[in-house]
């Protein structure tokens, strides 16, 4: 099936419309028309080959939420109709130990939605900014929202599992200090998800016009990191910090607000590495720094479910295909309350003509 999609032929060109094959439904695959797609900036970096290995054309998005159209003959738990969504992970080798406990996140032959290797024409995966999707059962989410709330439900595949994995992981909760560094599309669903949680929540921002929001986000208190008064203000107090900060900074400046056995998991995956924390700031307090990456299937389902049962969606801004580029920049500018988020519909008029297989 040929459908309508928005990539890049190069990292240092803009996004454009194109056209891309998807599979025919094979025995477990369900077909899904694209209702919605997140922007994350990890599309972003993907897109201009800021991690390297990016294949061209490259289409993006990890945050998909649509209606299942279609599905193969041994698929029992989807049927047309279904709402449900995609994440990062549209296959793993499904044998091993990481598969077994439902970490695919963590699996060596993990498939990400996009630029990963597969059978299918081109050769790799290619991501939600497109008319529709097909992928194994096993990696299809079911969504409990109510469909009016399903474009704010798509950043929950990507940005809300992100932050809602190392938050369970470290155990966000009542009687816990968490800060959260960054209020972006991860940050703010970060703060959201670690407020449900019932934990005291910190946001850290280096934009001083996002205090009142980051309260109204849930909150407890604001600090701007630019602040140093404001920053001592909380050392030694943390049991965990969220940093889902995209540019490297300064690390030492949050572990010191940690307390004794306190923990710092980075998400964010800036293009150019952070300089090593002072080994001081580790041992004096047996602190640790650890990393996450998005979250396996089953922690998947349970964060929707968790974000049905207490409202939670994303703070959204709805676009159309042809702003995409527009919108990228003004991710780098911090000029979006939280997340973009593509009206797939938009794509059946892009005028798309470029068949990439
Ligand atoms: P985003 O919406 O652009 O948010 C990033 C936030 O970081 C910004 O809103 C800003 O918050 C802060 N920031 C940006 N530049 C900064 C700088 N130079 N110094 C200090 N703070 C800065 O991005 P996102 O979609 O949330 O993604 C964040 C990062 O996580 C990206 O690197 C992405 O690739 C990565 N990611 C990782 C995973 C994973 O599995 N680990 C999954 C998804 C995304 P303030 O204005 O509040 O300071
Ligand atoms: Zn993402």
């Amino acid at each position: 099936m040929l459908v309508n999609a928005y990539g890049a032929h190069a990292g240092n060109q803009p996004l454009q419309p194109l056209r891309i094959t998807r599979r025919a439904p094979g025995a477990h695959d369900v077909q899904i028309d694209i209702a919605f797609c997140g922007i994350c900036h990890s599309d972003l970096h993907q897109v201009r080959s800021e991690w390297e290995g990016t294949q061209y054309p490259c289409v993006p998005g990890h945050e998909i939420v649509g209606r299942v159209t279609a599905v193969g003959a041994h698929v029992a738990t989807f049927k047309p109709g279904d709402l449900v969504g995609i994440g990062c992970i549209v296959d793993s080798c499904k044998h091993c130990a990481d598969c077994d406990e439902g970490l695919e996140n963590y699996c060596d032959g993990m498939i990400g939605t996009y630029n990963f290797p597969t059978a299918d024409a081109p050769g790799w995966t290619q991501g939600g900014y497109s008319q529709a999707i097909v992928v194994h059962e096993r990696y299809v989410l079911r969504i409990r929202h109510p469909e009016a709330q399903l474009a704010a439900v798509a950043p929950l595949l990507c940005a809300g599992i992100t932050t809602y994995s190392p938050l369970r992981h470290w155990q966000a909760g009542p009687g816990k200090k968490v800060g959260v560094v960054g209020i972006g599309g991860l940050g703010h669903m970060g703060i959201k998800l670690a407020h449900a949680m019932g934990a005291h929540v910190v946001a850290f921002t280096t934009s001083p016009s996002k205090r009142e929001a980051a309260l109204q986000l849930g909150a407890d208190e604001v600090v701007v990191s630019r602040n140093p008064e404001e920053m001592a203000a909380h050392l030694k107090s943390f049991d965990f910090i969220l940093n889902t900060v995209a540019a490297p900074h300064d690390l030492d400046a949050f572990m010191v607000l940690l307390k004794r056995d306190g923990a710092m998991t980075l998400v964010g995956a800036p293009a150019t590495p952070h300089d090593a924390p002072n080994v001081f700031n580790l041992i004096m307090k047996r602190r640790t720094l650890a990393g996450s990456m998005i979250g396996g299937i089953p922690q998947t389902q349970e964060m929707l479910d968790f974000c049905a049962e207490h409202g939670i969606v994303a703070d959204i801004e709805l676009i159309q295909a042809g702003e995409i580029n527009e919108a990228y920049e003004r991710m780098l500018r911090g000029e979006v309350k939280y997340r973009f988020v593509i009206d797939n519909a938009s794509l059946g008029s892009t005028g798309a003509s470029t068949p990439v297989s």
